[in-house]
């Protein structure tokens, strides 16, 4: 036999057992934006090298270090997607969307990050994002928060996530904290690891969000970005604060949240769990009232989010909040030549009668009792049961496979029947 093939170290298969769980969640998520207005967009899953570089940031780990970078074979470098808002920028700007306009978008697919390979951190892993451009208000910060609070809701998450908030500023006072941040990290070199020794006069902010416990506890003196906002960034955060409590959405302020992309400005935020080890985010966003214009649109102020499927999922299953379901409700067996001539025809007509129901016809004859082992293996309810004396008295045998109980129905009324127990 020849060698199998494996896949990438990092990228999954989703099996037919655990499909029925993302399409609940993606329902979810979908109802969730046409319910707020939102359309879809859909752009390539690989864009030119360079717009991630300008939109995501040189300094960051997803450009440094996370990139599917490759040459095609007509020299150009290109990258598989490791975010989405790039390639959403880029799509709306090459075919005017946001000039003069207001766009609320949504979209969902793969990305791609060569990080290490753990429970909830994937190389292929799955978003579900959105981006609203041409609103610079807070009343739209607080809509897309409380979108995604909506989603958490409808999953049954609400209890088990807090919502942690902070404002990240403009830029001219970021400019001004970064020297008094790192003037107070030059005083506390020895105790900050390799990462953040390199990021201290690159991207100085980015220590902010390090995972060192060491290091949290020597930020806890650091300099405060917020003790640099001018009014405008105050009023913009105090009217996002002031609507989240009117919605009646939990926050905590966290001044170490600054997210791992650079064209975040003004609130950002992250929705988080302790059920996940340290991939506890399951959804984060911010403004980037800078990026429009960085990629050569002009200055359009926008906010937007992703909330991470497999990380989700995995909080769902966790928490048992969501269950497989089986892709069949009610199996048709037949046994003998007419009762299969008639079984793909009754088929048909209860899939039409009953739609959003799973109805399967058992194929390749047999015995009885394969037939039933068969229908009790797919997770059917019930199975149909037509033989010949079935056919000859215009009846169903109807076995509930729960139950074991077996009964016999008019055949006629074979759709009002199952509609009444589904
Ligand atoms: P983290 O700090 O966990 O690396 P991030 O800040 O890099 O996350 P974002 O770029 O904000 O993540 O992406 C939004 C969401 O996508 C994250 O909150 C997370 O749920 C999910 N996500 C990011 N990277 C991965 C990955 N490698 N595998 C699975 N999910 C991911
Ligand atoms: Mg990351």
């Amino acid at each position: 036999m020849a060698v199998k093939i494996k896949a990438i170290r990092g990228m999954n298969d989703l099996l037919p057992q655990d499909s029925s769980m993302w399409q609940q969640v993606e329902a979810v998520l979908k109802s969730t934006a046409a319910s707020f207005g939102f359309s879809e967009i859909r752009f390539p899953v690989v864009e030119k090298t360079g717009l991630f570089c300008r939109a995501i940031g040189e300094v960051t780990d997803v450009v440094e270090k996370e990139m599917y970078t490759f040459n095609d074979r007509d020299g150009d470098s290109l990258s598989l997607r490791p975010e989405g808002t790039a390639g959403c920028v880029r799509a709306c700007l090459e075919n005017s969307l946001i000039h003069g306009q207001e766009q609320r978008l949504w979209y969902t697919g793969p990305m791609f990050r060569h990080e290490r390979p753990q429970k909830g951190r994937y190389r292929q892993f799955h978003q579900f994002g959105c981006e609203v451009f041409g609103l610079k208000g807070p009343d739209i910060d607080a809509e897309i928060i409380a979108f995604t609070a909506e989603v958490l809701a409808k999953l049954g998450l609400t209890e088990h996530v807090t919502l942690q908030l902070n404002s990240l500023g403009s830029s001219e006072e970021r400019a001004a904290y970064r020297d008094a941040l790192v003037a107070f990290l030059e005083q506390h070199q020895d105790v900050l690891d390799e990462d953040c020794r390199r990021r201290m006069y690159t991207n100085p902010l980015r220590v902010l969000d390090t995972k060192n416990e060491d290091i949290i506890a020597v930020l806890k003196d650091a300099p405060k970005l917020s003790d640099y906002f001018g009014e405008e960034t105050k009023a913009h955060f105090a009217g996002l604060c002031s609507r989240l409590e009117g919605l009646g959405i939990k926050y905590e302020l966290n001044s170490r949240l600054v997210r791992g992309l650079d064209y975040y400005n003004l609130t950002v935020f992250e929705w988080v769990t302790d059920a996940l080890g340290s991939q506890g985010t399951v959804c984060g966003g911010g403004r980037y009232d800078g990026l429009v214009e960085q990629l050569g649109g002009q200055s359009t102020p926008a906010i937007g989010f992703a909330v991470g499927l497999e990380r989700m999922i995995l909080l769902l299953e966790t928490l048992q909040l969501v269950q497989r379901k089986p892709a069949v409700d009610i199996m048709i067996c037949a046994m003998g030549e007419e009762p299969e001539r008639q079984q793909l025809k009754l088929a048909l007509e209860l899939r039409r009668a009953l739609p959003g129901l799973g109805i399967m016809t058992h194929c390749g004859g047999g015995k009885f009792k394969k037939q039933m082992a068969h229908a009790d293996k797919s997770g059917a309810r019930f199975a149909v049961i037509i033989g010949d004396d079935e056919i000859s008295n215009n009846v169903l045998s109807v076995k509930d496979l729960r139950s074991g109980e077996q009964q016999t129905i008019e055949m006629a009324a074979a759709a009002a029947y199952f509609k009444s127990v589904f």
